[in-house]
């Protein structure tokens, strides 16, 4: 299994200077590059020069600074490339449209965001005629049955969202190959702590919206693979990052680019916190959920395939059995103690509270948020590094005997 450091790869990567020799990369402004020669456009056109060779065509095909973020995101899921777009969902849909045509069938994990349900559940039956079952991605045999001769991915999440469980990468993984499918994973919850590429996964996304960038102030997306993957996906005819445009402004690349020498540290603090919130929840008998308590149905697995220096991610759910008694600890939390936002998203410096049930889980039908085990009084807390954590664990134990939860 891997438990190598994926800072040690990017490390390499980033040792490059900017164009006047600044210690930061320069920022490609421009959308159209000259050629010196009247033939190479054509030869440009035709594929035969690409852009990672040095030779940039447009700004929506390539651009160097983004192209930089992009080998950055590589390095740190050991792929041979990756590519960056204006946001995880562009990039989700760009590789799975790139990975299915029409007709094709995917099976895919029953706790995914919602966002990428509604992708599968009701945009793609309905634009693209692609069918997606989903399954309880944890339950290996359930996920064996729904492959058809029609599927062509198995997609998960490395940790769910909000349900926290982890997914076993290397058994998918085994399945995938078995049956001539490619694996994808999405990694937004665990940068830098679970590697699904060197775990074998074909394809990895992310949404860079939130722990990679980590300010809440930019959406953002990835997708990592095969250098031939990644440059299908800027194909002139079909690539669906080239055609459908979420391209990604390389200033906003330089940004993120700024941010993710601090990831390592933000990951493992994000993580310490969480795991100290978990443990002390755990102990007051509530109901709380993290990969990192050893009760947790997936913490051996998880124990196995995370790299230790970055811990057991930085989100915790608590289920306080209704959504009255959810509502009232988020209340008093954000407007009594200041201790977080009543906000979605997740990976930002301060820590983010929502009800998934009725915010970011919301576009699953009724049946499925059962089936998913996502109850009306579920709170995810994504946990933030403000503050000192006795500080923050003090309000967090003060709202709970507020609300009368313990
Ligand atoms: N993947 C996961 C696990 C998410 O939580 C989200 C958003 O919350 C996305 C993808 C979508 O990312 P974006 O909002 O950057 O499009």
């Amino acid at each position: 299994m891997t438990t190598k450091n994926p800072i040690e790869r990017l490390t390499a990567t980033r040792h490059e200077f900017g164009e006047h020799g600044g210690v930061n990369m320069s920022i490609e402004v421009s959308t159209a590059f000259t050629v010196m020669k009247p033939g190479t456009m054509p030869e440009l056109f035709e594929g035969h020069k690409a852009a990672p060779e040095g030779c940039y065509l447009y700004g929506r095909h390539f651009n160097p600074t983004v192209y930089n973020l992009g080998r950055q995101l590589a390095a740190i899921e050991g792929t041979e490339a990756a590519y960056c777009a204006a946001s995880g969902m562009a990039a989700i849909s760009a590789a799975v449209l790139q990975l299915c045509n029409s007709g094709d069938h995917i099976v895919a994990s029953n706790t995914v965001y919602g966002g990428t349900y509604a992708l599968l559940h009701d945009f793609l039956p309905q634009k693209s005629c692609i069918e997606t079952s989903f399954v309880d991605a944890s339950d290996l045999a359930a996920v064996e049955a729904a492959i058809t001769d029609k599927t062509k991915i198995i997609y998960a999440e490395s940790i769910s969202n909000p349900t926290l469980r982890v997914a076993d990468i290397p058994a998918l993984v085994a399945l995938a190959h078995s049956r001539g499918l490619q694996l994808v994973i999405d990694n937004t919850f665990s940068p830098l702590i679970l590697s699904p590429a060197a775990l074998g996964a074909d394809v990895v996304v992310h949404s860079m919206t939130k722990y990679i960038n980590g300010a809440s102030d930019i959406i953002a997306g990835a997708v990592c693979g095969s250098t031939e993957f990644i440059g299908s996906l800027m194909d002139l005819h079909t690539g669906p990052l080239m055609i459908l445009g979420p391209t990604m402004d390389p200033s906003v690349a330089s940004k993120i680019s700024l941010r993710i020498p601090h990831l390592g540290l933000r990951m493992s603090e994000h993580a310490r916190r969480a795991k100290l919130f978990a443990q002390n929840l755990d102990k007051l008998g509530l109901k709380v959920t993290y990969p990192g308590l050893d009760t947790h149905p997936d913490h051996q697995l998880m124990s196995k395939l995370h790299c230790p220096e970055y811990g057991y991610g930085g989100i915790l759910t608590l289920d306080l059995g209704s959504v009255e008694k959810a509502d009232a600890l988020m209340d008093v939390l954000q407007n009594n103690y200041h201790f977080g936002f009543m906000a979605v998203s997740l990976g930002y410096f301060d820590t983010l509270m929502c009800c998934p049930g009725s915010s970011v889980s919301s576009e699953m039908t009724d049946e499925d948020l059962s089936l998913a085990g996502i109850g009306q009084g579920l709170v995810r807390i994504s946990v933030g590094y403000t503050g000192t954590i006795e500080q923050r664990w003090g309000q967090l134990e003060g709202a709970l005997r507020d609300i009368g939860a313990v």
